[in-house]
This record gives C-alpha cells, structure tokens and sequence, in this order.
C-alpha cells in the first residue's frame, strides 16, 4: 500500500515514538530500506524494461509492501525517486518517447477483502466529506486485466499516436505495432468525439489464444512464453510490426486521459460513448451501489477466472462519478478514487531442487520436478509434472533453476519455464536432466512403446511394482470402484511396503481375495514430526494396524474395516467402472459406459471380435484393438477371473421398468447443477436409452446447462439447440421429448429438426 495513498491519509500503519514524533530509522533500518528499494528497482526494470520478470508479482507485490511499511513508519525516508514515488516503467532507448498529454497511473493495491473493506470506508468517509457537491458513491466495478497499459492520442477521431505507460508522464511510441490491432480503430466512428482525446486500456493475448501459441512454440522446439501479460508486453515492444502482427493481440479500454469537450459526467457514460465511437470496451464491467453487490462481483469472477477471455489478476473499483473523481485527486503514483483487489497468487518463482522420474500406470516413465514447497493459489506446492524428456527440453528447465510455476485454480500445478536471468547465479551450477534408461522401480530396460514415440515405458507391466501402485490407486478411484480407503498411500502400503519383503498384494487380481490377516505386518516408513512439523528423521510404522500396547494388542484401524466393508460394496458396483478399474489403455468412464450399454456383460466383451467392439459408438478402432490386445494377456484374464470369483459384478442389470424414454437422443450436459453430479446426469441419461455426449454439435438434441456454463451453451445457441436447465432435464427424463413438446413446443420443434438434420 503507498504512503498517504488512499482516500485518507492511513495513519492504521503509521506508528509513531511515545512522544509522538516519528521514530529515528536507525542504520538497519536505513540500510534495508535502501537495499530493499534497490531491489524493487532491479525487477522493475527487468519486468518494464525486458519483459521478462526476474521474481514472481506475488514476491515483487511483498518487497513492496515492505517498503510502503517502513516509509510509513520513517516518512523522513521518502524521497522523490523512491519506488513508491513512481509508476513503474521506464522509456526503451529503442523506442522514441512520447509525452502524455495527462499523466497515467498506477492502482492502489489491497490484497484481501479485509484492506479492501478498509479502503472502501476510508473512500466513503472522504466522499461524504466533499459534501452535497459529490454524488453518492457508485462502483465501477469491472476485471483488471493481465497486460500492458497502453495510451491511444485521438485527434479529430484519428488515431495518430499510441504509447506505452512509460513512467507514467513519458512512455514509448509504438503506434505502429498498435495499428497492426484490428480492433482498435484508426477512424473512429460518426462525428460527435472530442477534437482531442486519449484512450487508456490494457492490451492482452487471450488464454486461448496463448496458450495456442505456447504450444506452437513448444512444437517448434522454442521454449514457451512465462505469462500472457509478458507476452503480450514482448509482443507489443516488438521493433519490427510485422512480427507484433503475428501476435493475438486484443485490447479492452478502460479508462481516459486527456480530453476536450467530451460530454460526459462519468467513466461509466464515457464507456458508453467510447463504445459508439467504435472503441473496445470489456464486457465485464457493472456500476455498483451496494458494497455487498462489489464483493459479490468479486466472488463471482474469482470463480469464473479461467473461463473468462483473458487473464485477470484482481478486479478494479472506481469511483463512477467525474466529479467526485477530480475531488478526491490523485497521489503522485495513484488515483485515490481507485483501488486494484488482488486474487491470490497464481505464479510464483521457486527452485527446481531436482527432476525424478515416475512409472505410471500403462508404464509411461514421466519426468517430474522437485520444487522448495512454495504456496501458489492457496496450496503449498512441491511437484509437478513435466510430462516426458521433449517437454524438459522445450521448456528449457534444467537442474538448479529458478524457475516459475503456475497453478491455476483447480488445475494441476505447471512448471512454466526457467527464469533465464537468474541461471548463472545458481549454486551449485545447473545441470540437464538425463532421462534414466532402467525403471527406476524394478530395473527393466525402459523403450518406447513403438519406434517413434516420444514417451519412454516400463515394459514390465505385470509386475513392475510402481505400476502396480499406479493401477491400484486408481481402480479405487470416483471413476472405478470408488473405496475411499484406499488412497495413495495405501495403494503404496499394498504394493511397496517397507515390511514385508513380499507385499500383500503382487496383482490386482488378488485385491479382493485380501483377508485382515494379510495386512497386519504392514509397515510403511514415515517421517517423525514433531509439534506436527516433520523432523527429517524416519521410522517403521504399521499401516493396517494400530501399533499396539502391552495393554491392548495391535488391531486393525478404523480405516482398514472401512476398506474392507468399501471392497465388499465395490463388488456390486455396474460394469462399467469395472471396465474403468481393469487400467486398459484408452478405456475410459466414456468407452467403459459404451460397452458396457452395447453388450451388458464382461464375458460378452470379452468374446466380441475387434470388428464388433469398433462398431459401438464412443468405442472406435483405437479401443477396440487396445481391448483385444489387452483380453490376449493371460495375466490380464486371471484379473477378471478372480474378481468375479470373489463375487464382482460381471453383467449390468437392466433395469426394464425404467422407461427408454430418450431412445435415439444425445444429450450434452455442461456446467453444474443443483442435484445431479455429472456422473448422475450420465447415468440418467443412459438409463433411458440416450446417448450422453461431450460436445455440442448439429447431432445434440438437447443442452443441459447449469451454472457456469461455458462454450458448449454458447454454442448450442449459435445452433438453435433447445437449452433446459433443472427442470427441464428432469421433465425430459421422465416423460421424453413428447411431454416436453407441451411443455415447450419451441425447444421440442427445435429437437426434432436437429434429428432430422442428422
Ligand atoms: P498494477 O498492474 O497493479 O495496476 C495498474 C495497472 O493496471 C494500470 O496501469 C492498468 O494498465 C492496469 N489495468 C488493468 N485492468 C484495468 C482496469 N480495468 N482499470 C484500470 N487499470 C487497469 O500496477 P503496475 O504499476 O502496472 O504494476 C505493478 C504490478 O506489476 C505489481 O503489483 C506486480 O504484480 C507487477 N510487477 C511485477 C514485477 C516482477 O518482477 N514480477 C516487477 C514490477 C511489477
């Protein structure tokens, strides 16, 4: 937070010696300080300067608050180059400068919903100060984009400069790469715009579109671009426009400097005439009242982050009103009508300590990263994937780096790439990663599967213990069997115990012929802690088993007979997730579902010619071959054998009293709904004779769409696809199409021509 930022002075950080003056920064102090604002100034020039960002923003974000902190408490600190003084960025040699009519700013950051309460009660006391002349307060309220601040000069509707933020009053000329923007508009359109004016936005690469590029420059054996907002900040520096062209470049307004004789009385109206006059204006944006409305527009875009266009990294409250705008002013960094909310961190740098290798289930050997714990996105973080040796290669990782890793969401955490910059510095020095040519897990000499693949496999898939771990894992998993007692570690404690020498179980087959007996020696090795903080320090612990006392015996804990009773209930489980559990390659909860409708039984499977099982929609010939080979294996056929010696379900029962009501209907469910989970939606769906789909296209018949729903509702309306939410989808469980068609005669006239289309 800056000193003195704000609608009010923030005196809640200040402190003061007892006597009421500032307290005397002593040496230490002063030398942090300086070396603190050294710093800040060294990443921002590698972050302005060369686009490419020597820490992560979350660490930046923390220098700088440090540095707001202790000018705060030693205001005789500041000075007017002081990091907190400017707005970041300086002009490129490489570029001509070009002065702004009116200055550009920063934002003032908050990073919790705690300081941005704290905010919005300072800004309001200071409204009301301003008295009957400033209208109430209205929030414009809309997403802060992930990109690069860029300035547009408009004379007679005419774009004749473009310029980047610079230091604020001094920025860069890059009109020409700007004009290789379609959607920015060169002439802007009819004739009531100012005779002069600047335009402030953001220009941004959309998610897609970025990720698109990433993956061209993957395949092209270039390492791949660390952010859209880099990207987008390289693409836009660019010395030559062609290349700039090259780039997905988009562009959203927000904002407006300079201007004369614009007829407009807040930013909100101004959108409004910027938007007729042919400018890009973002979508997401609301003017808001009530600040419970403000924080509910924060919760509902935190959400929808990664489904939306581009990158955010927070959302933006403004004062709506001009007026009220020009009397609050600004600091010499930031407007105080404005604050900038910050989401958690997605991206932050971290130390790749070293790069192992994992045996997967169909025995793919996968590189993945050991990383120093960092938190990204609200979880402590220490692995990631790297998929196979060509993705170390393209991503340029080696040993040792620095390197930026991302976690977005929900989603799976990614090494992006190194942070070059930092590579010479590291010690001990860097160092490539060699892909190992034995399983680590059982000593069998890796290949790929055919000539050509790039992933490299354990061939040893009976009984290469690491793969055997991998497929007992997930055959418990949601998709398979569902026995929430058999997690990672006690498919680990199954397959590799520390104790015995020979594991409980050495095949899958045996999984349900299990007995409490055979897991009591179990050990597994697990590190001590202490205080709950882990000591480096390892012992032997019994897995199943309570270690027991003199007084009472080792006996078997709660979660072994709740395994035991979760095995006894996989056993009725339909055929399908059997199908899933069974590790065949490419045969998922999809194909598995197909099969098991098409033929109802594992023997029937099992029996059909390749031919046949190619037949069944959603199988193909991939699957079908992959079934056959995998039926050739006698190995594979005792798993079945036992399994259904032990009593595991082989057939589905058709439940014939369950009406067939969507004989001949695809439908498509996307987003979530209130009472079906996905897998429930399918299940109806395929119960009554339709076919659940993926995608939209012509041949869907109907859209199922709960909330945050995405694309596919998009383009089911592109098709004039009939859309049912709840409701609807139970109605048309129940009674078919027929009885939808009184219902809603529209969607069902809409159906039935999709039919006949396809
Ligand atoms: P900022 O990015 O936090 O906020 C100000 C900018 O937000 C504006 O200039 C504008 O371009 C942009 N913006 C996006 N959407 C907007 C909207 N709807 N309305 C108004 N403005 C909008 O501030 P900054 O001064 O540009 O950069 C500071 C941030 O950059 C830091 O918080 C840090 O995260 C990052 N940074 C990182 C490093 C690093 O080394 N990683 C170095 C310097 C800065």
């Amino acid at each position: 937070m800056s000193t003195g930022a704000g609608p009010a002075e923030k005196t809640a950080t200040r402190t003061t010696a007892p006597d009421g003056q500032d307290a005397i920064p002593s040496e230490s102090v002063r030398e942090e300080y300086e070396n603190l604002a050294d710093l800040v100034r060294k990443y921002r020039f590698a972050y302005y300067q060369e686009d490419a960002p020597l820490v992560s923003d979350a660490e930046f974000d923390t220098l700088f608050r440090r540095l707001e902190e202790i000018e705060a408490l030693h205001p005789e600190l500041v000075s007017n180059d002081s990091p907190t003084q400017e707005v970041g960025g300086e002009v490129s040699a490489a570029f001509a400068a070009v002065e702004h009519l009116q200055r550009m700013y920063s934002l003032e950051d908050v990073f919790s919903l705690g300081e941005l309460e704290a905010w919005l009660n300072r800004a309001e006391a200071s409204i009301e100060k301003l008295g009957d002349g400033a209208a109430k307060a209205a929030w414009l309220t809309e997403l802060k984009i992930d990109g690069l601040a860029v300035n547009l000069l408009y004379r007679d509707g005419k774009l004749v400069r473009a310029a980047t933020r610079g230091d604020g009053t001094t920025g860069e000329d890059i009109t020409h790469n700007v004009l290789t923007i379609k959607e920015i508009p060169q002439q802007l359109n009819g004739d009531s715009f100012p005779a002069e004016m600047e335009v402030r936005g953001e220009v941004f690469i959309p998610s897609q579109a970025f990720a698109e590029f990433n993956e061209a420059l993957i395949e092209a054996g270039k390492a791949p671009l660390a952010n859209p907002r880099n990207a987008a900040a390289g693409s836009l520096r660019q010395k030559d426009p062609a290349e700039t062209a090259k780039r997905p470049l988009k562009m959203f307004v927000h904002g407006i400097g300079a201007r004369e004789g614009l007829e407009a009385r807040s930013q909100s109206e101004t959108y409004a005439l910027l938007k007729d006059w042919g400018l890009p204006v973002s979508p997401y944006f609301e003017v808001l009242e009530r600040r419970e409305d403000v924080l509910a527009f924060i919760k509902k875009y935190g959400d929808q982050r990664h489904k939306l266009l581009h990158e955010i990294d927070g959302i933006v409250i403004k004062v709506d009103d001009f007026a009220t705008q020009r009397a609050l002013g600004y600091t010499t960094r930031v407007p105080r009508w404005a604050v900038a909310y910050k989401y958690p961190p997605e991206e932050v740098h971290t130390k790749l300590l070293d790069i192992m290798v994992n045996v997967g289930r169909t025995g793919r050997v996968t590189p993945f990263g050991m990383m120093e714990p960092v938190k990204v996105a609200g979880s402590t973080v220490e692995m990631a994937t790297l998929h196979n040796q060509d993705v170390v290669k393209a991503k340029g990782v080696k040993i040792g780096d620095i390197v930026v890793l991302r976690k977005a969401g929900d989603v799976i955490p990614e090494i992006v790439g190194p942070v070059l910059n930092l590579r010479d510095q590291q010690d001990p020095p860097v160092r490539d990663f060699v892909m190992p040519t034995e399983c680590p897990s059982c000593g069998t000499p890796l290949a790929p599967a055919k000539e050509g693949d790039v992933d490299i496999r354990c061939p040893n898939a009976k009984s290469c213990p690491s793969q055997l771990r991998e497929r007992v894992f997930h055959l418990a998993g949601r998709g398979a069997f569902d026995i929430e007692a058999l997690g990672w570690e006690a498919a680990i404690a199954l397959t590799q115990p520390a104790e015995p020498e020979v594991p409980p179980l050495t095949s899958e087959a045996a999984l349900f012929d299990l007995t409490t007996e055979d897991l009591a020696p179990v050990k597994i090795r697990r590190e001590k802690r202490s205080k709950g903080v882990g000591t480096g320090e390892y012992e032997l612990v019994p897995y199943f088993y309570s270690k027991g006392t003199a007084k009472s015996p080792s006996k078997p804990t709660a979660t072994t007979e709740k395994l035991f009773k979760e095995l006894e209930k996989a056993k009725a489980q339909p055929l399908w997730r059997v199908l899933v559990a069974l590790s065949i390659r490419h045969v998922g909860p999809r194909a598995s579902r197909a099969l098991a409708q098409a033929f109802g039984t594992m023997d029937a499977i099992r029996a059909a010619s390749e031919e046949d099982l190619a037949h069944v929609d959603g199988v193909g010939p991939t699957i079908a071959a992959a079934l056959k080979e995998w039926f050739a294996e006698d190995w594979h056929r005792e798993i079945v054998d036992r399994w259904a010696a032990a009593g595991v379900r082989m057939e589905d029962e058709r439940d014939e009293s369950m009406p067939r009501t969507l004989e001949g209907l695809t439908v498509v469910v996307t987003g979530s709904l209130p009472n079906f989970s996905r897998d429930e939606a399918k299940e109806a769906i395929l119960l009554r004779g339709g076919k659940a789909a993926g995608s939209v296209s012509k041949n869907t018949s109907y859209l199922v769409a709960g909330e945050s729903a995405g694309t596919k509702l998009d383009k089911a309306e592109q098709l004039g696809i009939p859309v049912l939410d709840e409701d609807g989808f139970r109605l048309l469980l129940e009674a078919g199409p027929a009885a939808f068609a009184e219902a809603a005669p529209a969607a069902a006239d809409t159906a039935e021509a999709v039919e006949e289309d396809a």
